[in-house]
């Protein structure tokens, strides 16, 4: 299969039957999870295409008409937020700052879901004129990717030249107030020997910096897990400059462990997808940009909402077509098996 065809696949649609849900209006599964943290991407689209993401050429365009609409969109996030007990909500991608309605869709969500913590995960291009808008519409945070300040590690792992643009959206980050700035920076062999330089410099600016292991969502599938880096390769290259000690994770469903770093205050995470896996915590649901609900990232079936979006359903129907289909979310990825079986979406695909 070609890196392309894995781009936007067509998938299947099945709902789960709902034998055995309780009559609760949350977002519940078979393994007493309950999702209270929405993520939803807002396009296919990207600014960079960073190799462990998206293909070079990127993703195949996904029709106009089949991407959800501001209105759509900010209706979703008020059904989370008013029926299904969703608490926190992050626009995601694809590039999020790439919708030229973002400012927009952050304040119709807002307004649709008064109270619910708003946040945007970005590369952080474009962030330096949006940032100050993004606040006053009503966004707390923002995460940015950030995997090294080395120009030319950057520019080849991001196939673009842009780690300036990046830099200068974080400053302006800072400067709206959108806090605790979290930085994400994803463990890839290339930049690994970077990665003191990033903790350093992260402490310095007061931005609170995450590394995730690589997980196989790579359009390419160059994804290997013997090649991976991994959470424990890390520790020891941070090791030679910091003392480190490990303080646990903030709240049960936080995937990141943190480290104190030199006594602190400062601390660093790390979000050890493929090795230490988190899912018998997970608190996540996810929509598609076409408006489609995964349970989880690693699992191939969606349910559709944006027909019933578009076909009159009311707001109770579309909350009972999204709890059904959060009922039948898999117990667990288990990337880290050998029987493990990659999802047809990449991770831009999906939205990370
Ligand atoms: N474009 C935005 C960005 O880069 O922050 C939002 C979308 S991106 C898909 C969301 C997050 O997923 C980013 O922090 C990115 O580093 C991470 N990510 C992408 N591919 C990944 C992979 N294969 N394994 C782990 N994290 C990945
Ligand atoms: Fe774009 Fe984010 Fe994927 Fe990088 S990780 S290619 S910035 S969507």
């Amino acid at each position: 299969m070609t890196a392309v065809a894995l781009g936007v696949p067509r998938l299947r649609s099945v709902l789960p039957s709902g034998e055995g849900r309780p009559d609760v209006p949350e977002l519940v599964d078979r393994y007493g999870r309950v999702a209270r943290d929405l993520r939803i991407s807002l396009t296919e689209k990207c600014s960079l295409r960073c190799t462990y993401c998206m293909p070079a050429e990127g993703l195949p365009a996904i029709p106009r008409d089949q991407v959800l609409s501001t209105r759509e969109v900010a209706r979703l996030v008020g059904i989370a937020g008013t029926l299904l007990g969703v608490q926190e909500v992050r626009f995601t991608g694809g590039e999020p700052l790439v919708r030229a309605d973002i400012v927009e869709i952050v304040r119709l969500s807002a307004l649709a879901a008064p109270g619910i913590r708003l946040s945007l995960t970005s590369n952080g291009i474009g962030l330096d004129r949006k940032a100050a808008p993004l606040a006053a519409a009503g966004l707390d945070r923002v995460n940015v990717s950030l995997d090294t300040l080395d120009r030319e590690h950057f520019r080849s792992l991001t196939r673009r030249d842009r780690l300036p643009a990046v830099l200068a959206g974080i400053a302006a980050a800072h400067a709206a107030g959108l806090a605790p700035l979290k930085i994400n920076a994803v463990l890839m062999r290339e930049t690994l020997e970077d990665a003191p330089d990033l903790l350093a410099w992260a402490i310095r600016t007061g931005a609170r910096l995450r590394f995730i292991e690589q997980m196989p969502l790579d359009a390419d599938e160059a994804w290997q897990r013997a090649s991976m880096v991994d959470a424990a390769e890390l520790l020891s290259v941070l090791g030679r400059r910091f003392l480190l000690e490990p303080i646990g994770r903030e709240d049960p469903s936080a995937p990141a462990e943190e480290w104190l770093v030199d006594g602190g205050p400062a601390t660093v995470g790390i979000i050890a997808s493929v090795t230490r896996s988190f899912c018998g915590d997970c608190d996540r649901t996810r929509i598609t940009a076409e408006g489609g609900v995964r349970s989880c990232l690693f699992g191939d079936d969606e349910t559709d909402l944006r027909g019933l979006l578009r076909d009159g359903s009311s707001d109770e129907e579309i909350a009972d077509r999204w709890r059904l289909a959060m009922w039948g979310k898999k117990a667990g990825h288990g990337i880290d098996d050998e029987s493990f079986v990659r999802p047809v979406r990449s991770m831009g695909a999906i939205g990370g």
